[in-house]
């Protein structure tokens, strides 16, 4: 793998892999995500979801965010697009 630079500022001290946790009520842990919204032509309503990953710099802060399944969620907005 390429060693990742951040974008803003060149540093290499990148903080890989780091998910968006919400603490909801009862301090449950929740991963924000992505959600595309797929119709089936036999009356079902599914939705894709694609959890998002955040990669940070440790100097100057500048997060870079990103879904882990990118194809997937565009097969399915090709999809809610027909
Ligand atoms: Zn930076």
């Amino acid at each position: 793998m390429d060693e990742i630079k951040c974008l803003k500022c060149g540093s290499e001290k990148i903080i890989k892999n780091t998910t968006i946790t919400d603490f909801s009520h009862g301090n449950i842990e929740k991963n924000l995500s992505v959600y595309i919204q797929k119709t089936d032509r036999a009356f079902f309503n599914k939705s894709v979801q694609g959890e998002i990953n955040a990669q940070i710099c440790g100097d100057c802060g500048n997060m870079d965010l990103k879904v882990k399944n990118p194809k997937e969620l565009w097969k399915a907005y090709l999809k809610s697009q027909e």
